[in-house]
Formats: structure tokens, sequence, C-alpha cells
């Protein structure tokens, strides 16, 4: 797990910093998720649609992304992050829970 980082702030995978991974070994970490998560819902409608593929998911579909401030190739679509919240809050692991709004 020593080479595994975050797409999003270059953070390496430690036993503290919980990941989630994507397609084709992308990962995002809890503290990115928290923040995709957050801005992500409840009012989606208002994220501007991000421009180019998920980083997670490889798709463009159209909807509203995340952006990571820190690198910027790296976006999260809406549906991966609820899929990377609901994945984080299983892992016995993590005691990762979704930030309410
Ligand atoms: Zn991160
Ligand atoms: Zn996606």
């Amino acid at each position: 797990m020593e080479d595994v980082l975050c797409d999003f702030c270059a953070a390496p995978w430690t036993p503290e910093r919980a990941m989630v991974e994507g397609h084709r070994g992308s990962c995002i970490c809890h503290a990115c998720l928290a923040v995709a998560y957050a801005e992500l819902s409840p009012q989606p409608s208002r994220q501007p649609v991000g421009q180019g593929p998920c980083t997670m998911c490889l798709e463009d579909r159209g909807e509203p992304h995340w952006q990571s401030p820190a690198r910027d190739a790296a976006r999260i679509c809406r549906r991966c992050a609820r899929m990377a919240a609901v994945v984080l809050e299983r892992d016995p692991d993590s005691d990762w829970s979704r930030p309410t709004a």
C-alpha cells in the first residue's frame, strides 16, 4: 500500500487515512471524499458541471463534479462520491461517516 496516493490531494494511503479505490487504481481519501460529498449534496444543481471524465469511473456523464483544488485534473462525479461514501462507511477499519449538511 506504500505507493498508493490519493488522486485528489496526493496524500499517501496509511492506516489512519482510509481510501476508496476507483477504476484503474484511482483513489480518493476520506478527507477529500468528505469535501466532495458535502459540495455535491444536497443541492447538486448549484454545482458547475466539470469538464472531462471523472477520475474514479473514467466516465463523463455531464453530471456535477467536484474538482480537486489541489490537482487540476482530478475530479469526482456525484455518483462516485456517493458510492465511495457507502464503501467507506461500511469499512470496519474506518470510522468515517458522511458529513451532514
Ligand atoms: Zn485526498
Ligand atoms: Zn465517477
